[in-house]
Formats: structure tokens, C-alpha cells, sequence
């Protein structure tokens, strides 16, 4: 699952997070940014991570990407993105 590093996101919340991990959810950190100048918000995410105690075996970004591309869930993921990208492109 994302962890929207927005500031005006933010979600999962930690609590979410705490009970995703629970169920042995993987999570990825995006910025969700939509300039270049938002990938500092990258460090939001990072935190609200570590309120939600995702350890680093947990994070996809955290990763070398062959062990990260092991799986279905990067599959997953890709969908998820494509997914998005075309809300974004919809929806600015
Ligand atoms: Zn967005």
C-alpha cells in the first residue's frame, strides 16, 4: 500500500499503517508530486512512516529492486500507478 508523503494527505495514517503491518502489508512511500519541487515532500512520508512503525524489510523504496520486484505486489503497484497517473492526468 502507498504512503502519501502530501502534505495535505498524508494517508495511510499511522494508525492504518499500524494495523496494515498487522496483516503483513508492504508499503511504498510516494510524494505524489506533481513538480519537481515536491519531491522534498518525500520526507513526510518518511515520518509518517516511522509513526506507523514500518521497518525497512516492510518498504518497497527501501529495497535493492530485484528483491523489491520479487512478488506480485510491484504488479500490483504498477497497476496502481498506471491507475493513478490517469486520475491525475483527469482530475490535475
Ligand atoms: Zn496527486
Amino acid at each position: 500500500m502507498e504512503i502519501n508523503s502530501y502534505p495535505d494527505r498524508l494517508d495511510l495514517s499511522a494508525v492504518h499503517i499500524r494495523f496494515a503491518r498487522e496483516s503483513g502489508v508492504r508499503f511504498s512511500l510516494g510524494t505524489d508530486a506533481h513538480a519537481a519541487e515536491q519531491l522534498r515532500y518525500m520526507r513526510y512520508g518518511v515520518a509518517q512512516a516511522r509513526r506507523g512503525l514500518v521497518t525497512r524489510d516492510e518498504l518497497l523504496n527501501a529495497q535493492p529492486w530485484a528483491s523489491a520486484a520479487r512478488g506480485s505486489s510491484v504488479r500490483d503497484c504498477s497497476v496502481g500507478s498506471r491507475r493513478a497517473l490517469r486520475y491525475h492526468r483527469n482530475h490535475g
